[in-house]
């Protein structure tokens, strides 16, 4: 039997002592005696199982100074703020479209304040949640009529829910995608009460292929847009026009889900054509679906635009009731979708888009600023190169078209990846998590989404090769 070093143990000060040193006064201070006394036990019992493997006996102020940084941590909020190098624009673990400071503000003045969500102000009778953004959006868009729910999934669901609960909705076996998580098109098919057709094959799918599917039980077509993958080589799609006709010859709708669609043509910005869903409604869809924090660069909503028959009927789905907006997303939509209507600033005030037009030279010279600051951080164990690098768009957009961007490659002289994770590990202990992304031998950071330089080199100030980093 080991005996424990039992007088060291009882070195260890006790709670009350601890408790009056000056910085825990600090802490009862700040976080309340209950806090601060449980944050001071849970250093001592640190302490005392360090001490039984050896360790010095802490001061009171050490261990007043512990449980301050234990307060502290916890306070943190645990939707923290990052810094987002990963290439990737729009993150989806990452938060998405970052919101324009004019729907900030919207947002922030819908918050404390009774506003008129679904009330008339003209009339004083009630009013509907989509008046707010319906001629926004049907104006960019040539659609008769729109609704916003929770998000684009939502949408889908509500949709399909809608026109073929109980009947059988058609749709190309290539476009039965899984979008990430747990958002597969059949399972969100069979979950809505639609009984699934598939047609075509994988990688071809024919005219014939619908008009021999579509029956006296058919609810609808559907067409998705493949967001995250492409199929090359022996393929054949029909095209949203195409099947836009079948669909009229048939009297059965057609439903486009474009995922993240954007709103104006990106090609002017240097940027790869996503189709528009302007364009889905001109293809003839009779109704669209898309995302509020993709392209779009909103807040998290879902968009269902198109014909005002069908989504009369979509507004009366008791669903719907389940799936709506809050007056917060409501007012960010709002005022987001009203900087499209300036289409000479909306490239400098939309962040998504600012972030993705931003030419790859200037981010190039940004990272020639950074790469000496980091050097001095990390110390000549790494090596800081300028490199050429692609950013995605993310969320499924233009899968396979990458944005020349740059960004700082960071290496390790022993070619170590672990020393690389390593790394990684301690640029997300900062006060503010930086997030790259490890490709061959490198740490990359894509400096694409790095608008505040200034705040990133002060982050940087706190870097500590153990991670461990300082708690305001
Ligand atoms: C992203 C996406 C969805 C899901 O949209 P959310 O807004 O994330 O719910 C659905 N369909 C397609 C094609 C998508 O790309």
């Amino acid at each position: 039997m080991t005996s424990l070093p039992t007088g060291r143990l009882r070195d260890l000060p006790s709670v009350d002592r601890v408790l009056k040193s000056p910085l825990a006064a600090a802490a009862v201070e700040r976080f309340g005696q209950q806090a601060a006394t449980r944050a001071i036990r849970d250093a001592l019992e640190e302490a005392r199982a360090a001490c039984r493997t050896g360790a010095a006996v802490p001061e009171p102020s050490d261990l007043a100074a512990d449980a301050l940084v234990r307060l502290k941590t916890a306070e943190r909020p645990s939707l923290r703020p990052v810094f987002n190098l990963t290439g990737t624009v729009l993150h989806t673990n990452l938060g998405r479209a970052l919101i324009a400071g004019e729907a900030l503000e919207a947002m922030h003045a819908a918050m404390g304040e009774a506003v008129a969500l679904e009330f008339n102000i003209g009339t004083g009778r009630r009013g509907e949640r989509d008046d707010h953004v319906r001629a926004l959006i049907c104006e960019p868009t040539g659609a008769e009529d729109a609704t916003v729910v929770n998000n684009n999934a939502a949408a889908v669901l509500l949709v399909l829910n809608t026109l073929s609960l109980g009947r059988e909705a058609v749709v190309s076996r290539g476009e039965l995608i899984e979008i990430g998580g747990s958002f597969r098109m059949p399972d969100i098919m069979t979950r809505a009460g639609a009984k699934l057709v598939e047609v075509g094959t994988t990688n071809r799918t024919h005219p014939r292929d619908y008009l021999s599917a579509i029956g006296p039980a058919t609810g609808l077509l559907f067409k998705v847009h493949t967001s995250n993958y492409r199929i090359d080589g022996f393929t054949a799609e029909v095209s949203a026009r195409e099947l836009s006709a079948i669909a009229k010859e048939r009297g059965v709708p057609l439903i486009h889900d474009l995922g993240s669609g954007t709103l104006i043509d990106l090609t002017q910005y240097g940027l790869p054509h996503e189709p528009t869903v302007g364009e889905a409604i001109a293809d003839g869809a009779d109704l669209v679906t898309f995302s509020g924090d993709k392209l779009l660069g909103g807040p998290q909503a879902g968009f269902i635009v198109g014909r005002k028959d069908l989504l009369a009927e979509v507004n009366r789905n008791p669903m719907k009731r389940a799936l709506r907006v809050d007056k917060l997303r409501l007012a960010a939509l709002e005022a987001t979708l009203k900087l499209y209507r300036n289409p000479d600033r909306l490239v400098e005030r939309l962040p998504t888009l600012r972030l993705l037009a931003r030419p790859a030279i200037d981010i190039a010279a940004q990272a020639r600023r950074l790469a000496p600051v980091l050097f001095n951080v990390l110390g000549d164990e790494f090596a800081v190169d300028v490199a050429d690098c692609r950013s995605q768009v993310g969320s499924g957009a233009m899968p396979l078209d990458t944005v020349p961007s740059a960004g700082l490659a960071i290496s390790h002289q022993s070619g170590s990846g672990q020393a690389l994770e390593a790394l990684a590990a301690a640029l997300r202990a900062l006060p503010i998590p930086v997030i790259g992304r490890i490709e061959k031998q490198a740490l990359i950071l894509d400096l694409r989404c790095l608008e505040d330089e200034a705040s990133l080199a002060a982050n940087l100030a706190s870097f500590s090769p153990g991670g461990g980093g300082a708690v305001a």
